[in-house]
């Protein structure tokens, strides 16, 4: 899809040039050391565009630092602020850096003040020549929206549209657009119905993609790679970040992966497939040059197959190479099965186990959110189908965490809140006791 061009710092999106591979920090934003060597990773491992998050004054003047060291260093990497809530917040931060990822509904409650602030920050990106991504999340549209349209993809893009409609009317056009969720479903739909709207509307701004709060491990790459490659293979989407709910250096090679296949720079190790059965299956052979490959491999070749329901099930067989470089072969193995249930869940055709909504964390983070998250996935196991959440931060974490059954959310301090649905049911429970709680309430419950 012909985009606008974006130019982004030393970076240009859109109009036709190649994904731009993002990450974000998850230090905290005031501790500079931290997040400049964090940057320092990320752009080794490729990053090319970077976001810190921004809740206060001080993390914008924390930022300019931030970015001043790296300049000096020779990095020339464009930075995002990341702000939610206070548009005073984005106007200082598109004072210093190429970017400032907003949703502008977050700005008031109140639509016509939300318009204005939006107003006064677009002021201030088009003297300064900083770009603006409008990014929404399907767990926090906010009531005016949903009321009128449902907590629908249809939502999300009447939504964007909406903000894209005053930068337009702003004389405003650097600008990107993103619509996540972790629901791989509405997620692709809201992206597909938003494309179709600014196309009809003759105005094609570039497309961030995510999904969001994918997780960790195997199931956070398998989910992001159903989500973003269904896009991507319909020439959807001109950015990408791959959230995971680990180190973000690893979320790099993953969304460069999904660029450089999309990019045309990388071929798929499917040897052969063939589709059999009524309720048709894709039997599918690799012979692929590592696991990570494999996973990301298959999760592109049939995601979008199985989101759009041409194939109800995949059979892997033939091999890969382990990291000794052995061939592990799939044919009637466990782990083809595995890859299969992971593949399946991700595509929210079958579920497994349980769903889990786990945010990348970043500097609003208070705990140790990747070792509580594996720890929770540990104990909640057994419980199959339910939706669990485990978000960093109480500011957005429970609006964010969209339909989970569950929501475990760290208020810092040592402390979690505990929620059923979007209801908050145990508040300040000490995290050393907090697992314990959220299974004894499930069990009360279930
Ligand atoms: S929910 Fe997670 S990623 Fe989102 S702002 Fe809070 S800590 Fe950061």
């Amino acid at each position: 899809m012909q985009t606008r061009e974006v130019r982004i710092g030393n970076t240009v999106m859109g109009g036709g040039h190649p994904i731009v591979v993002q990450t974000m920090c998850n230090t905290h934003t005031s501790d500079i050391e931290a997040s400049v060597a964090q940057c320092r990773r990320m752009v080794q491992a490729g990053a090319q565009m970077i976001r810190l998050t921004v809740p206060t004054p001080a993390d914008v003047e924390a930022l300019a630092e931030i970015r001043k060291r790296l300049r000096s260093e020779g990095i020339g990497t464009p930075l995002v602020a990341d702000v939610h809530f206070s548009s005073e917040i984005a106007i200082a931060a598109a004072r210093v850096v190429e970017k400032v990822r907003i949703n502008p509904g977050n700005f008031h409650r109140n639509h016509e003040e939300a318009c204005a602030q939006l107003s006064r920050l677009i002021r201030v990106s088009k003297e300064c020549g900083t770009a603006v991504r409008i990014g929404l999340n399907h767990g926090s549209l906010g009531e005016r929206i949903t009321s009128l349209y449902g907590n629908t993809p249809a939502a999300m893009k009447e939504a964007a549209m909406e903000w894209i409609n005053l930068c337009v009317e702003n004389d405003f056009y650097d600008i990107v657009v993103s619509l996540k969720a972790s629901n791989t479903i509405v997620m692709v739909e809201a992206y597909r119905l938003l494309a179709q709207a600014m196309q009809e509307k003759g105005l094609v701004f570039p497309l961030h993609l995510g999904v969001t709060e994918a997780g960790n491990g195997d199931s956070g790459r398998i989910k992001s790679a159903v989500g973003i490659s269904t896009l991507l293979s319909e020439g959807i989407g001109d950015t990408v970040r791959v959230s995971l709910t680990e180190d973000p250096v690893n979320e790099i090679p993953v969304a460069q992966y999904l660029a450089d296949r999309y990019g045309g720079k990388l071929h798929s190790s499917l040897c052969k497939v063939s589709i059999e059965g009524t309720s048709p299956k894709a039997v599918a052979t690799y012979a692929a040059p590592s696991r990570e490959r494999l996973m990301l491999d298959m999760a592109c070749d049939f995601g979008k197959m199985l989101l759009d329901r041409k194939i109800d099930g995949v059979e892997l067989r033939g091999s890969y190479k382990d990291e000794n470089g052995r061939e592990k072969i799939l044919d009637g193995t466990d782990e083809a099965l595995y890859f299969a249930d992971e593949l399946l869940q991700a595509a929210r055709r079958r579920f497994y186990k349980p769903e889990y909504v786990a945010c990348p964390g970043c500097g609003r983070t208070m705990y140790d959110l990747e070792s509580t998250f594996n720890e929770v996935k540990r104990r909640t196991a057994h419980l199959k189908g339910m939706v669990i959440a485990v978000m960093g931060c109480i500011v957005n974490g429970p609006g964010e965490m969209a339909d989970a059954d569950w929501g475990y959310v760290g208020e810092g301090g040592h402390k979690v809140t505990i929620y059923r649905k979007k209801t908050p049911v145990l508040r300040h429970v000490p995290d050393t006791e907090a697992i314990d709680r959220l299974l004894e309430l499930i069990e009360n419950q279930s």
